[in-house]
């Protein structure tokens, strides 16, 4: 917990910034105390302005897939900051990076590039309310998208199919366009489209849920969705700005062999510096301007830095067994996480998605926000304080992703499995 030079930079940060921070989920709410300001980060580790070392399964939230300061990346991107680190004007990078992105994403017939995730996913909602001439969509509960107006929206009360704002300052007349499903609840959408046959202009759904804790698709979910869209003449927009490059490489639709109308990329696609990206069928994105009337823009998209490091970690994970290595990885963090749990009695699930986990501490399965939001807070509270002094760095939320990165060495896995091994006794 962030104490020392920490708490004293927090004093003044949160006196100049709102809470301290740009990103509020950095800011250790849900687990108590302030954050930990860092000062550098090298492979698996990161460091906090005290000079503590700490196991990273953070990664950025996502991005540092492999690893901080991964010495290929860094020498690409210090040779293009001689070059000159904005233009504003296009670059081959953007198109290597582009070919890259849709080698991966086979679905993907064009893709443009952004800043940010949010970015991807409100530009491509605009793009499928304009391509289909409609205005609903349906998302899920407990999914995130970024924090645009129409995305910012889950359901107040349950049964609420009619959306509630989620945030203070989104309009109301905007909210109401955003119809909220159950996660796994093919149901809940038909539901909304039978109420609304002709107004929803697409669903849009995280490629593995990350951002309620890991949770996992059931067999014919997503499946079921892409047949409902068609159904009812919507696009079907998967969200893998998360699960893009962490489930394999080419994400949910891959694993799950889904089809989707669009798709929306970011965090690991820009190796550590802000990409983002959205793309899909040609006839869909050919609407887009220049070529097209729906007006999407940004000066600093397709930065040149940016994409050079994204193209330099894409070109890295196509190493032969680099998914394979994660895989094992993971694989015996969660194991080892699994029998410390079950041998000192508490109740656990887990929930793994190629290189990310969550660890719920729960009794019961999780299948929807309503599932993860029944998970002990407080339990994984403790949890969290005790293996972040064990020199172990964990999203600090129990609606979090843990992120495996190829940085991790066996070793890292011991020290975070005996430090687990204390975290919970207990508990
Ligand atoms: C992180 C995330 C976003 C938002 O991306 P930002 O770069 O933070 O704007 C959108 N969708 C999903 C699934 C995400 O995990």
């Amino acid at each position: 917990m962030g104490t020392g030079r920490s708490a004293q930079i927090l004093k003044k940060a949160v006196k100049l910034i709102p809470g301290g921070v740009n990103s509020p989920v950095r800011a250790f709410k849900a687990v108590g105390g302030g954050p930990l300001f860092i000062s550098r980060a090298k492979g698996s580790k990161i460091y906090d302005v005290d000079g503590n070392e700490y196991i990273d399964y953070i990664g950025s939230w996502g991005p540092m897939i492999l690893g901080h300061v991964h010495p290929k990346v860094s020498a690409a991107i210090k040779k293009a900051v001689d070059r000159g680190t904005s233009y504003g004007a296009p670059t081959e990078l953007e198109v290597t990076l582009a070919e890259h992105t849709l080698k991966a994403f086979p679905s993907m017939d064009m893709v443009r590039f952004v800043s940010s995730g949010t970015e991807a996913t409100m530009s491509a909602l605009r793009l499928a309310r304009a391509y289909t001439g409609r205005d609903g969509i349906i998302k899920f509960e407990g999914c995130y998208h970024g924090h645009s107006d129409s995305l910012l929206v889950k359901a107040g009360s349950g049964a609420a199919t009619l959306g509630v704002p989620d945030s203070p300052g989104v309009v109301a007349d905007l909210a109401k366009h955003t119809y909220n499903a159950t996660y796994n609840d093919l149901a809940s959408v038909r539901a909304i489209f039978e109420k609304k046959p002709k107004a929803i202009a697409c669903v849009i759904v995280e490629g593995v849920p990350g951002n309620m804790g890991v949770v996992l698709p059931k067999e014919g979910f997503l499946k079921g969705l892409k047949a409902l869209c068609k159904e009812f003449g919507a696009l079907l927009i998967m969200d893998e700005v998360m699960s893009g490059f962490r489930l394999c490489y080419g994400g949910a639709q891959k694993i799950y062999k889904i089809d989707p109308d669009l798709t929306c990329l970011g965090k690991v696609i820009g190796g550590g510096l802000p990409v983002g990206g959205f793309g899909g069928k040609r006839k869909i994105m050919e609407q887009l301007a220049p070529s097209g009337p729906v007006y999407q823009a940004g000066t600093l998209s397709g930065n040149p830095l940016a994409m050079t490091a994204g193209i330099e970690t894409l070109k890295l994970l196509q190493g032969k067994t680099v998914y394979e290595k994660l895989y094992k990885t993971t694989n015996s963090l969660v194991e080892g996480l699994e029998e410390i749990a079950k041998r000192r009695g508490v109740p656990v699930r887990t929930a793994v998605a190629g290189s990310m986990f969550t660890v719920f501490f729960s009794e019961r399965p999780i299948a929807s926000w309503k599932d993860a939001r029944g998970a002990d807070t407080a339990k994984f509270g403790k949890y969290f304080t005790r293996m972040l002094k064990a020199g172990i760095y964990l999203p600090p939320s129990q609606f979090e992703a843990v992120f495996v990165g190829l940085a991790h060495t066996g070793k890292d896995i011991a020290k975070t499995l005996e430090a687990a091994d204390k975290a919970m006794k207990g508990l």
